[in-house]
C-alpha cells in the first residue's frame, strides 16, 4: 500500500490546553524541517490533528523521521478514496491487505462527517466489513477486542482510511519547557539524560569538562559526536561548551583528600556550570546521575555535590536501572559512541575508595584551602570554547554544513 497522507496525533501535551497553540506551532516547525527535502508534500491542520499530504513523496523515510519528533504521540499511514461506496470498499481492502502481518481479528469503525453520504456509519460498517471478509476468509470480526481497527472517516473532501497506528517519541515539542544546561561526559548515562530532557520539552546547551593532556583529543571528539546525535532529536543545532579543567583538577588533587576528589570536582563543575547557565539564560542543570550507581551518586554524595550551586538539578535517570538506561542509549543511537574507550577527566582521577558519605563541612573546609579556586573557576569559564553542533542528516543537505566555532 502506498499511503496518500500521514495522520499525526499529539502526545501528552494535548492535556495542557493553555499552551496548546504554541506547542502545535513548534511541532509543525519540526515537521517542516523533516519535509524540507520533499517539496511536494504539504501540511495541514484540522480538529486537533496534523495531516501530511504526500503528493507522491515517499512514505518510509518521512515516517522514519516522524517517529523521533517530540510531541507526536502516534501517526498512521492513510489512504484516500473518493466518497463512493465501491471506492471506499476497494481502498479499505487494500489497506487491510497492506498490513505488515495479516491479523486474525478486526473491526470496522466508520465515522460519517459528511452527512450527505447515502449510507450511515452503521450500514457502512457492515458494507465495508463484508467486502473485506469476502476477500480475506481467514479474518474474523471481533468488536470488543480486535487486533486491528480499520478506520474509515468520510469527510466532505474525501474518505480517509487507515488501520496502522505507529508509536512516536511522545513527550512535549522541543524547547517548549524552557532551557537547561546538560553536563555531558563521554559516558553512557548523560546523553540519555539529555535525550529524556529534550523529550520533556527542554532546550539544552551541553557542557563538557576536559583535562588536556590527561584526556585525549578523541575524548573531545566523542562528546562532539554525542552532541551531534542528540541534535538529531532537537532538529536544530545544539551548543556545546568545552571547558578546560586541567588546572582545577590538578589543584584539587594537591589537596591530598583522595577520597573526596570526585566530590570536589563535581562541585567545581557545578559552580562553573551555574555561571554558564546565567549567560545562556538557562534555569536548571541536567546530569546523568542514577541513585547509588557509583560513590558520587549516593544520596549523601548528591546532597553535598548539589549544595555547591543554587539552580535546580535535574536527574532524569535517578530511579532508572542501568539496563534500562542502556536500552534507551541503544535506541537513540548514543550507545556505540559512549562505549568507545577514551576516558573522560574524572575516570583518570578516580581514587581507590571514593567517599560515599562525604561531610559538607569538611568538603567546604578543603575547598577553602585550595589556593585561588574561585579565580581558576572564573578562568575556566573565560577559557570556554563553544561549538554549535548541527544534526548529521542536515549536513549533506546544507551548503555550509561545517560546525561553526565562535
Ligand atoms: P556518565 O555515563 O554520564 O558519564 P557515570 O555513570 O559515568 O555517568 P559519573 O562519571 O559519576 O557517572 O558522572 C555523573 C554525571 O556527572 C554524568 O552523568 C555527567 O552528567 C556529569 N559529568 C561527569 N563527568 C563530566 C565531564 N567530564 N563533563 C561534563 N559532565 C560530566
Ligand atoms: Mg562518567
Amino acid at each position: 500500500m502506498i499511503p496518500d497522507l500521514i495522520l499525526i496525533r499529539f502526545g501528552e501535551h494535548t492535556i495542557k490546553g493553555r499552551n496548546r497553540g504554541q506547542f502545535e506551532k513548534r511541532m509543525i516547525q519540526q515537521i517542516r524541517t523533516v519535509l524540507a527535502p520533499y517539496s511536494s508534500a504539504s501540511i495541514s491542520r484540522s480538529y486537533g490533528r496534523i495531516y501530511i499530504t504526500l503528493n507522491g513523496e515517499p512514505y518510509a523515510p518521512i515516517a522514519g523521521r516522524l517517529k523521533d519528533i517530540f510531541g507526536i504521540g502516534s501517526f498512521s499511514p492513510v489512504k484516500r478514496a473518493d466518497n463512493m461506496l465501491e471506492a471506499i470498499q476497494a481502498v479499505s481492502l487494500e489497506v487491510m491487505l497492506g498490513l505488515p502481518a495479516e491479523p486474525a481479528t478486526f473491526k470496522v469503525s466508520v465515522r460519517r462527517v459528511e452527512k450527505s453520504f447515502p449510507h450511515d456509519s452503521q450500514q457502512m460498517n457492515h458494507l465495508v466489513g463484508a467486502h473485506v471478509l469476502r476477500a480475506m476468509p481467514g479474518l474474523k470480526v471481533n468488536v470488543r477486542e480486535p487486533q486491528v481497527e480499520l478506520r474509515v472517516e468520510i469527510q466532505p473532501e474525501g474518505t480517509y482510511i487507515f488501520s496502522e497506528v505507529i508509536e512516536a517519541a511522545g513527550g512535549y515539542p522541543f524547547a517548549t519547557n524552557g532551557k537547561a544546561m546538560l553536563l555531558l561526559s563521554g559516558g553512557i548515562d548523560s546523553p540519555v539524560a539529555g535525550y529524556l530532557s529534550m523529550r520533556k520539552g527542554l532546550e539544552i546547551e551541553a557542557v563538557h569538562f576536559y583535562s588536556y593532556p590527561f584526556t585525549s583529543e578523541q575524548a573531545k571528539d566523542k562528546v562532539i559526536e554525542l552532541t551531534r546525535t542528540l541534535a538529531q532529536y532537537s532538529g536544530s543545532p545544539i551548543k556545546l561548551h568545552l571547558i578546560p579543567f586541567t588546572d582545577i583538577q590538578t589543584a584539587l588533587a594537591q589537596a591530598k583528600q583522595d577520597n573526596l576528589i570526585i566530590t570536589l570536582m563535581r562541585r567545581s563543575m557545578l559552580r562553573i556550570t551555574q555561571q554558564l547557565a546565567e549567560e545562556a539564560v538557562a534555569l536548571g542543570v541536567v546530569t546523568g546521575d542514577s541513585l547509588g550507581q557509583v560513590a558520587s551518586q549516593t544520596l549523601s554524595s548528591m546532597n553535598v555535590i548539589g549544595r555547591s550551586m543554587e539552580l535546580p538539578l535535574l536527574r532524569p535517570l535517578i530511579m532508572m536501572d542501568k539496563d534500562d538506561i542502556i536500552r534507551v542509549a541503544k535506541r537513540i543511537g548514543t550507545y556505540e559512541t559512549s562505549i568507545l574507550p577514551y576516558e573522560d577527566c574524572c575516570t583518570l582521577f578516580l581514587p581507590k575508595s571514593p567517599s560515599t558519605n562525604p561531610n559538607l563541612n569538611v568538603v567546604r573546609k578543603v575547598e577553602s584551602f585550595v589556593p585561588e579556586l574561585e579565580e581558576m573557576e572564573a578562568r575556566a569559564v573565560a577559557g570556554k570554547q563553544t561549538m554549535e553542533i548541527a544534526p548529521e542528516y542536515k549536513l549533506g543537505a546544507q551548503a555550509s554544513g561545517e560546525d561553526s566555532w565562535f
